[in-house]
């Protein structure tokens, strides 16, 4: 049997008892258009995949993982609650912010 163990809290998550959460993430380098309209339309994933296909040719694993980078984390309710509440932790990093006062 497999065990899960929150990504957030480190605790383990027992799936008889409650529900697991998986959540997965892209980050990837925005590719503006280069300010011609006709440009707009086109599929910037696909340029980021040549940029990628390229860099995996290179053999250049460090750079590929600032153009592109996919994560993925298991969470137990109650943090998947606080993530879909404050996805990016900025209420998280305000109340830092405020208690340093
Ligand atoms: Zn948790």
């Amino acid at each position: 049997m497999i065990h899960y163990s929150c990504d957030c809290c480190k605790r383990k998550i027992d799936p008889h008892d409650e529900l697991r959460y998986v959540v997965r993430m892209e980050a990837f380098v925005a590719m503006d258009p280069s300010g011609d309209d006709d440009e707009a339309d086109r599929d910037h994933l696909e340029e980021v995949q040549d940029i990628l296909q390229r860099l995996e040719e290179e053999d250049c694993d460090q750079i590929s993982g600032d153009v592109y980078r996919e994560m993925r984390y298991d969470l137990c309710s109650q943090c998947h609650k606080k993530f879909v509440a404050d996805p990016l932790g900025r209420q998280a990093a305000l109340q830092f912010d405020f208690s340093e006062n």
